[in-house]
């Protein structure tokens, strides 16, 4: 990798369907790799046990949640099942101002509108947009249900989100399918090394010719 001070950050956007398993893999390979952050995201939910405000989401209330709507403080939001979830922006700067990489996992319509706002940003930003996808829509099926922990009405709603999300994998530059685990974090470990030997990171010519 090139060196920090010679490089931009990269903005690594994972998405796909709840079910696939894309938050383990986030995790595992944030675990591992020291110059990769996790973007804290704002959301109105309540914290479910074991859950630390600041690390694992900035809970707030929803007049909280508008009035950063209000003031523009969001790269993108969008309503995920019943809750308001967003990025802030200074949560991207923080991290790429200081040349280090950072991790967003969000839902599709949350990287749509970071898609549609991308042109018009003031100061633009190097995101590589990541699919996670179940090895099939069977098994996405079988994985919701052996949760054990929704209704079948939730079931049914889930799966009919699931299918519309799918057909989105042709608006992202790279797909992992999870059949496996461990095979799913390596692939996300290749592609973040990928692209971090792209030139699109670097701001100066490496040998201070030109
Ligand atoms: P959970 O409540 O299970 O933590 O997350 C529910 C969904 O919200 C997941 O699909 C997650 O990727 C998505 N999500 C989490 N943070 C954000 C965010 O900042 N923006 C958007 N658009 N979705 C988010």
């Amino acid at each position: 990798m090139s060196s920090i001070s010679n490089r931009t950050g990269i903005v690594f956007v994972i998405s796909g369907p709840s079910g696939t398993g894309k938050s383990s893999i986030c995790h595992r390979v944030l675990e591992v790799d020291p110059l990769l952050h996790f973007s804290v995201s704002c959301t109105t939910r309540q914290p479910r046990k074991n859950e630390i405000d600041g690390k694992d989401y900035f809970f707030m209330s929803k007049k909280l949640f508008q009035e950063h709507i209000s003031n523009d403080h969001f790269l993108e939001y969008a309503e995920v099942h019943g809750n308001f979830y967003g990025t802030l922006d200074s949560e991207i700067d923080r991290i790429t101002n200081n040349g280090e990489d950072i991790l967003l996992d969000i839902d599709i319509r949350g990287v749509k509108n970071i898609q549609k706002k991308y042109k018009s940003l003031s100061k633009p930003i190097n995101c590589h947009y990541i699919f996670v996808g179940p090895p099939s829509f069977s098994e996405l099926e079988d994985r919701l249900r052996s949760r054990g922990t929704e209704s079948e009405d939730v079931i049914v709603q889930r799966m009919n989100t699931a299918k519309t999300e799918l057909t989105h994998w042709r608006n992202f530059d790279s797909i992992i399918v999870n059949s496996n685990l461990d095979d799913s974090i390596n692939n996300l470990k290749m592609i973040i090394q990928a692209q971090r030997l792209s030139r699109n990171v670097l701001l100066t010519d490496p040998w201070e010719i030109n």
